[in-house]
């Protein structure tokens, strides 16, 4: 896989240190050495070019640098000094090349060591071996279907949250690696045999979300249904209140809702909510559900509201946007101990898992 690297930052100087194993440097096809874990390099842009430190000498003028490792599961870590962003470890090669007046960072690295760092930047640790392996083929599947959202940007997937979160390596915590492992080439796949739509979010808050009220869209496969796994977990409800003023203003200019018609205005602080809806209070005022969410950041676009004093209190429940795959919800099961495959197919009910072949 090519992964894009801090992909929200415009990199223009980077310092690459502390590599467990050594790297060859290459800058277009000039050899520049190999570095060792107390050797520290600077990459950096110069005159719309590529250039380079690395032990005193500074060379220039290259249209890409590369570091290939001479041991695959060693790592290598980069700190960006311009702009400043905090130090990260990664294995695999890679490759610095210009694009945008910046420069772009990508990780050449295999599918399951992606996977191991992903699998841990998107569910933290302590939870079940089979959640893990949930996690594994979820973000297997997502990275195989989605391996050309990035092509124009010269990688596969972005290190974000976008793609899916790839903050570091895998840090040695072996039940996730053997949740990747043991699951290597496992996949989902729809009713149609293609990639399944792996979506998940944090907390569906007790029902899932229909991807119509999200993207507009239907996905094969993917309807809203009732999940009581997640409901008494942590992230499962979140309160916010909004000043009165500012609820109203966005409503009434937005969508040009009748504030001015008693009976409206009286619906505008009340809403409840018991099943989720696509849009807040009624169909025929088109005011989205999920355009509330985004206006007012809030966790999810199933809440209720009511007033208090000159504030609108949100009650919601669950975080994220709620298709898909519930994560608390199925950490949950796994602790009630069931398995990774019976985790799967209740939150994707027509799905298979296979071995992933290439068409
Ligand atoms: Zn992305
Ligand atoms: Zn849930």
């Amino acid at each position: 896989m090519r992964i894009g690297l801090f992909t929200d930052s415009q990199l223009k100087k980077v310092k690459a240190a502390h590599s467990t194993a050594p790297y060859h440097i290459i800058a277009d096809s000039t050899y520049i050495g190999l570095a060792n874990a107390n050797d520290i390099v600077e990459v950096f842009l110069e005159g719309g070019k590529i250039s380079i430190l690395f032990r005193g000498n500074k060379l220039s003028k290259f249209k890409k640098i590369s570091f290939y490792t001479i041991n695959k599961e060693e790592s290598i870590e980069f700190t960006g000094v311009i702009p400043s962003i905090k130090s990260r470890q990664y294995e695999g090669d890679f490759e610095f090349s210009l694009a945008n007046n910046a420069m772009r960072l990508v990780n050449m690295v295999e599918l399951d060591t992606y996977l191991e760092g992903v699998v841990e930047s998107e569910s933290g640790t302590g939870q079940k071996l089979e959640y893990y392996k949930v996690q594994a083929l979820i973000s297997r599947t997502y990275a195989l279907k989605f391996r050309n959202k990035h092509l124009e940007d010269g990688y596969e997937i972005c290190d974000r949250v976008h793609c899916q979160a790839y903050l570091h390596k895998r840090m040695g915590n072996s039940i996730i690696d053997s949740a990747v492992r043991q699951t290597t080439l496992k996949v989902i796949y729809d009713q149609n045999n293609e990639l399944a739509p792996s979506y998940f979010s944090a907390n569906c808050g007790g029902q899932t979300c229909n991807p119509a009220h999200v993207w507009n869209e239907t996905i094969d496969g993917l309807t809203s249904f009732k999940d009581t796994f997640c409901i008494y977990t942590k992230q499962a409800t979140w309160k916010k209140s909004i000043p009165e003023a500012e609820w109203i203003s966005y409503l009434v200019n937005t969508y040009n809702f009748p504030i001015d018609d008693s009976l409206s205005r009286q619906l505008l602080f009340h809403f409840v909510q018991p099943e989720r809806t696509a849009f807040y209070l009624h169909p025929g005022y088109g005011i989205p559900m999920r355009d509330i969410r985004e206006k007012f950041h809030l966790k999810s676009s199933f809440f209720n509201t009511r007033k208090e004093g000159d504030f609108i209190i949100v009650e919601g429940r669950g975080y994220g946007h709620g298709v898909g795959l519930c994560q608390e919800g199925a950490m949950k099961m796994a602790r009630n101990g069931y398995s990774y495959d019976q985790i799967i197919r209740f939150y994707f009910p027509s799905v298979k898992i296979d071995d992933f072949t290439y068409k």
